[in-house]
């Protein structure tokens, strides 16, 4: 079993950063990936709201550029995905990938959280094959074509506007009539030509045959259904935490969100956890970043204090 001082679980900003801080604390951390490097902003078309970037940059490039700053600083990465940990009994404590065992010192948890799905009749079978959760990803098979967002936050929107790069006309289906989105969004939005929405309404079936071919929509307050054509569904209605391996270790809320305090401990000593998995509420880059920051200063205190115990305990008992 390989041993680790410090493991990041999760490579979001909230990793990241707690990768360049513990890095350049000289604790050589190793952090694993999870399936996507750099997390939800490797998904991510268009960055406009992390501080030192005026023109904007994309989500990806964000990614490449934290990463690589991690590593001049000692992190290293490792490509795979944690399916267990024990936290009960340690420190050490254990984490089990698809490709390996470890025992680490200490941990920080930035496993992130995930997109959620509708839930929807055609929504699974049809994944991959013209219901995306990424329009980054995905927006490029949709030259040309007609898609519908299904959504009223930033997410949505962002999205949203990215897609009419591709396709001809972008229909936006949101289950009220007010937006969550922030105002900025919304204003480039509406004056969209491509983009058109469908207002108290909600998908309540995908169809297709092979693809995507048409929606089958209710409108929420006289349940009338509609169905509407369409060669893609893409979907940005929130997250969940992905906790789930995580479950029985550590104290979570009733959502599956780990519950930190100010200094990003969980209910675990020696384990920290930064980003969206312990945060419902901001979810910005900027405030994982810090998150991961804090978790990883900490992480560092803790680290020490433990040590210093442990080499002044022989001479106390001498
Ligand atoms: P979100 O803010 O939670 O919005 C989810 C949207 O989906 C809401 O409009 C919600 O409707 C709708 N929804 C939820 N469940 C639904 C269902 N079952 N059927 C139909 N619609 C459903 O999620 P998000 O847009 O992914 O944003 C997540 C966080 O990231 C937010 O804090 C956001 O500010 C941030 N973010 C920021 C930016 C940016 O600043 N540029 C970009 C992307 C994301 P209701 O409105 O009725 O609840």
């Amino acid at each position: 079993m390989q041993h680790e001082r410090v493991i990041i679980i999760g490579s979001g900003p909230a990793g990241m950063t707690a990768a360049l801080y513990t890095g350049r604390a000289q604790l050589n951390p190793l952090v694993i990936t999870g399936t996507q490097v750099g997390g939800q902003i490797s998904i991510t078309s268009e960055v406009e709201n992390y501080p030192g970037f005026p023109q904007g940059t994309t989500g990806p490039e964000l990614a490449e550029l934290m990463q690589k700053q991690a590593e001049l600083f000692g992190a290293r990465f490792v490509f795979d995905e944690v399916t267990e940990v024990r936290l009960t009994d340690g420190p050490p404590f254990y984490v089990k990938t698809y490709g390996a065992e470890y025992e680490a010192d200490s941990l920080i948890i930035t496993a992130g959280a995930s997109p959620r799905r509708l839930g929807v009749p055609g929504e699974e079978l049809l994944i991959g094959r013209g219901v995306s959760y990424c329009a980054t990803c995905d927006g490029f098979f949709f030259r040309g074509k007609k898609v519908v967002v299904v959504g009223g936050g930033d997410s949505a929107l962002e999205e949203g506007i990215f897609l009419t790069r591709f396709a001809d006309s972008v229909t936006i289906i949101h289950r009220r009539d007010e937006l969550r989105a922030g105002a900025t969004l919304q204003k480039r939005a509406f004056a969209n030509e491509k983009i058109n929405f469908i207002w108290d309404t909600i998908v309540t079936e995908i169809h297709g045959n092979g693809t995507v071919n048409a929606v089958t929509t209710m409108h929420v307050h006289s349940g009338q259904q509609n169905r509407i054509e369409t060669d893609g569904v893409f979907i940005y209605i929130g997250h969940y935490p992905n906790s789930k391996f995580l479950e029985g270790q550590i104290a979570m809320d009733e959502h599956g969100y780990i519950i930190t305090d100010e200094y990003m401990r969980t209910s675990v000593p020696g384990v920290f956890a930064a980003g969206e998995i312990q945060d419902p509420i901001y979810r910005q880059i900027a405030t994982s970043v810090g998150q991961g920051c804090a978790a990883a200063i900490q992480l560092e205190r803790w680290l020490s204090e433990r040590e210093d115990v442990r080499t002044a305990a022989p001479e106390k008992a001498g």
